[in-house]
């Protein structure tokens, strides 16, 4: 009898349902050389909810995606939204999906395929073998602290966003960024911006204190205006880089330019409940429904998902070796500039499902 696994997919808006189709091609395809069963099902999020209920996602979809296996979403956000206040804002889905499934634990991985070595805008010296892992707190931080909003007082208005930790959401971060780098070269780098800000000075006390339990790997701390100046400079210097929600939305932006284009970067939300996994980027209006959009970093988010949902750690490494191949052999989507055949995101989507197979 074959594994069943209930996956609940968030296509979103904009690329999102392009990209969503090919990762579920690839599930679909994976099916029976891994003995696997997957049983989809499917929900709004984000515009493509706000025009259906006017709201950003239902309280109905967070009990379906809690009752699921694992999610895989899309992409959320379209400019028609940009007005509306935050609580109606597509955007808000994501918030809310992270809090709800409690998934605190943010996985950005930047891997830098050796064919891309020329896409990416930093010179092959300083980003050939570049290998790092963002682990981003994604349940607090500026996004979540409160009071948040935009207040009227004599002088005029005021916008307020609070950054808050406490030490507990601190800490159970740190232990997974730890054990991770343990896995790989076992050298943190935790990011803060503790100069200035208090919070940031909480953050170096609790790292400091999680390090204590894992001797062999190596800690150093690093200002944020430092890091996301190190990462043009010498990206290769860094392991697993540790930090706050909004640095870590930043840095991983960053990060994933060097790997040659955002539509590449995968990534995992783990924590308390059901995982969640999503390409990096975003909605892309400017390109949606015109098959243009690269699926490479939705089906490593599948990749992610069947190494850290499913045991399927072998299935993953193949994914990734499947993609690498396929750019070997030239075909790539317009935001990658390697030589070769320009194809359109159902191509390459095919291609990468074919490549695969003949692996498994
Ligand atoms: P974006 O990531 O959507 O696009 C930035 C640039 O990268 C665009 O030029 C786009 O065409 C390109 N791009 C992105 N993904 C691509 C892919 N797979 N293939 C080829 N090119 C790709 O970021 P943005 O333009 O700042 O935001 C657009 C909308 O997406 C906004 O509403 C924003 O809030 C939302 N957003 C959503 C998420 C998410 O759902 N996780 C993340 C970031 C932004």
């Amino acid at each position: 009898m074959s594994e069943l696994k209930k996956i609940m997919t968030l296509p979103g808006d904009g690329i999102g349902p392009e990209v969503m189709a090919q990762g579920v091609a690839l599930l679909q395809a994976l099916a029976a050389p891994l003995n696997m069963s997957f049983e989809f099902s499917e929900d709004l999020a984000g515009g493509a909810c706000l025009h259906e209920y006017n709201v950003p996602i239902r309280d109905k979809t967070y009990s379906r995606c809690k009752n699921a296996d694992a999610v895989l979403l899309g992409a959320v956000g379209l400019p028609e939204f940009d007005d509306n206040p935050t609580h109606l804002r597509p955007e808000k889905a994501l918030l809310g999906l992270r809090a709800e499934l409690g998934v605190f634990c943010n996985l950005r991985p930047a891997q830098l395929y050796d064919i891309l070595v020329d896409a990416s805008p930093l010179k092959k010296e300083f980003i050939a073998g570049l290998d790092l892992l963002v682990v981003r707190e994604l349940c607090g931080g500026l996004y979540f602290g409160e009071p948040s909003g935009i207040v009227k007082r004599e002088s005029g208005r005021f916008g307020i966003s609070t950054m808050t930790y406490g030490e507990q959401e601190i800490r159970r971060i740190a232990i997974k960024a730890f054990e991770l780098a343990q896995k790989r070269r076992g050298k943190v780098t935790s990011v803060d911006k503790a100069n200035v800000l208090a919070v940031s000075q909480l953050w170096r006390a609790v790292v400091n204190e999680t390090a204590a339990d894992f001797p062999e790997v190596e800690l150093e701390h690093m200002l944020i205006d430092n890091c996301a100046m190190q990462l043009v400079r010498n990206p290769k210097q860094f392991d697993v880089i540790l930090t706050e929600n909004m640095f870590g939305d930043i840095l991983s932006d960053e990060a994933s330019q060097l790997t040659g284009s955002i539509g590449m970067l995968p990534s995992a939300s783990l924590g308390d409940g059901t995982p969640l996994y999503e390409p990096v980027h975003g909605s892309a209006p400017d390109i949606a429904g015109q098959d243009k959009a690269n699926p490479i970093a939705m089906m490593n988010s599948v990749a992610m998902m069947l190494h850290y949902s499913f045991e399927q750690g072998q299935a993953a490494a193949a994914i990734n070796q499947a993609v690498e191949n396929v750019l070997q052999q030239g075909f790539h989507t317009g935001d990658i500039q390697i030589e070769g055949k320009l194809v359109g995101t159902g191509e390459l989507g095919e291609r990468i499902i074919e490549e695969v197979l003949k692996s498994l």
